[in-house]
């Protein structure tokens, strides 16, 4: 059984379908990256800027200019304060999602999960696996009775 994998632009509210689970169609991306390119070039025109300077001076969402940071697409751009919380902790980060410390705490967490559910999946196929044998033995048997 195969879902049709439709979603509406989380931008734009239009039906698309994601091809590697984006959020926002392709128009909305297309417009994305263009601003995307816009601010990285005000950087290189402003060299050693703050990012609310960055944010003010551009007239970029904060939103993404944030998501770039944590993107890490103004490394070694000479943008100063480009740091932002870690998403667990709050200790101020310049990459990623969480500081190094919660990073490796959430991996082993996630680790676990991953495990946890492979094993769920494991335990679901073999019921799937046998409720599938008992469907085609009865089949099996209705169609030599049959004959
Ligand atoms: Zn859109
Ligand atoms: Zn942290």
């Amino acid at each position: 059984m195969t879902k049709l994998n439709i979603r509406n632009c989380a931008r734009c509210k239009r039906i698309f379908i994601p091809v590697s689970g984006e959020k926002i169609c392709s128009d909305c991306r297309a417009a994305e990256l263009a601003i995307e390119e816009q601010v990285k070039s005000y950087v290189r025109d402003h060299p050693g800027i703050t990012v609310n300077q960055l944010i003010e001076g551009s007239g970029a969402p904060a939103k993404l200019v944030w998501r770039m940071v944590q993107q890490g697409q103004f490394e070694n751009s000479g943008l100063k304060d480009a740091k932002y919380p870690c998403g667990n902790c709050g200790k101020l980060i310049t990459r990623g999602t969480y500081c190094e410390e919660c990073a490796g705490k959430l991996k082993i967490n996630a680790q676990k999960f991953a495990a946890a559910m492979n094993s769920k999946n494991r335990a679901a196929e073999k019921k799937a696996q046998s409720s599938c044998k008992t469907f085609s033995d009865s089949m099996y048997d209705a169609m030599t009775r049959g004959r």
